[in-house]
């Protein structure tokens, strides 16, 4: 995506803009039209604008948040709420309405991505999908100290252990807590859907769902980027059945050791890859030499013979851009405080990934909307 040169806003002005764009003000009035009766009555936008600004200013809690916008008076004014800064306490009930009233937080997360869509045409062509921990603001230790008695209540009762990988600065191993899976245009690193799940919920069953969600927000992926974790058959048929070619690595299974994904051979030695038929979701194959008869083979696509094959430059590109996917989990993480946890429950944690993402997507659009300079 192609950054225009800006002049740099005050964060205030960020979020102003933010209150005040067609898909903001469109969920501040539909969450308006379901009568909220919120002492002592703070304006929805100013509730709002709490939600975006504690992701906007990466604050884990709604205390903290509150405590900010209590001494910023550009803060205040963006926010409108001239009758008050809203309390801890009204935060808390707003959340509760929100996770009533998912549906109207989706719908703003979809306007705000058309948005985006119309603007970069591209985005959503090639999405790469993985699974990241977050880690439950709980103790999931089974002993309430170390030879003491055995926990008897969990604080977070949706909680659940997981595993997970090894990254450049840690070891990888076991986690109590949760797991977001999305789906990143790999164009624009912005996430496209994503879902929260206990985390030792098998990544694997969320793919095909999450695809679904991007086709459903009006992109059409035509690859679908993973690593070795997702290639099996139900995905890669489920992918195909979608028209979209699945690019993983080939995970080791007992045919991949027959050698059932290896090229056709015939006396003449290995048959060369010839191009991919993507109507008829096959793969043509011809003899080195051209002495056979058929020279040429169509293989139909599946797991083993993928229609953009593992040895193409063209599979070995699209699959170095799956690092789109854990960097945008790096930076919804560390800039936009999707860690640490400070909510406990399913339905919390969901709430806070939605409302941080949908900061961080709306953020984006304002960026793309402001006037360049010179
Ligand atoms: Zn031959």
């Amino acid at each position: 995506m192609d950054v225009p040169k800006v002049a740099p806003r005050s964060a205030a002005a960020e979020l102003a803009g933010l209150l005040d764009s067609p898909e903001i003000q469109t969920l501040i009035r539909e969450l308006d039209e379901t009568r909220w009766t919120g002492r002592p009555g703070y304006p929805l936008r100013a509730m709002v604008g709490m939600a975006l600004a504690k992701s906007m200013y990466a604050i884990p809690t709604w205390t903290r948040t509150v405590r900010l916008v209590r001494e910023h008076a550009a803060l205040q004014a963006a926010l409108g709420c001239d009758g008050g800064v809203p309390s801890e306490w009204a935060c808390y009930r707003f959340a509760a309405k929100l996770r009533v009233h998912s549906a109207l937080l989706d719908a703003c997360t979809a306007r705000v991505l058309a948005a985006l869509k119309a603007r970069t045409p591209a985005m959503g062509e090639h999405v790469a999908i993985d699974g990241s921990d977050l880690p439950a603001y709980a103790n999931g230790q089974r002993y309430v100290s170390k030879g003491g008695a055995e926990r008897e209540r969990f604080s977070d009762p949706d909680a659940t252990w997981g595993h997970r990988s090894a990254v450049s600065t840690r070891k990888g191993g076991g986690y109590y807590g949760y797991k977001v899976h999305a789906a990143v245009c790999v164009v624009t690193g912005l996430p496209l859907a994503w879902t929260v799940e206990t985390a030792s919920a098998a990544e694997t069953n969320f793919a095909l769902d999450l695809i679904d969600s991007v086709r459903e927000r009006g992109f059409d992926p035509r690859t679908a980027i993973m690593d070795k974790g997702y290639d099996n058959g139900p995905i890669h048929n489920g992918c195909m059945d979608r028209d979209i070619c699945p690019v993983t690595p080939l995970r080791q299974t007992g045919r991949v050791k027959a050698g059932d994904a290896n090229a056709p051979t015939c006396e003449h030695g290995e048959w060369t890859f010839a191009g991919t038929d993507y109507k008829r979701k096959a793969t043509k194959w011809r003899c080195p030499t051209g002495e056979c008869k058929p020279a040429s083979v169509w293989v139909k696509a599946d797991r083993l013979h993928p229609l953009i094959p593992r040895h193409t430059k063209r599979s070995r590109d699209l699959y170095s851009s799956r690092g789109a996917v854990e960097r945008e989990f790096g930076r919804l993480k560390h800039e936009w405080a999707l860690l640490p946890l400070r909510v406990r429950g399913l339905d919390r944690v969901r709430l806070h990934a939605d409302l941080t993402i949908l900061a961080k997507l709306g953020c984006a659009l304002a960026r793309t909307r402001t006037v360049p300079v010179g």
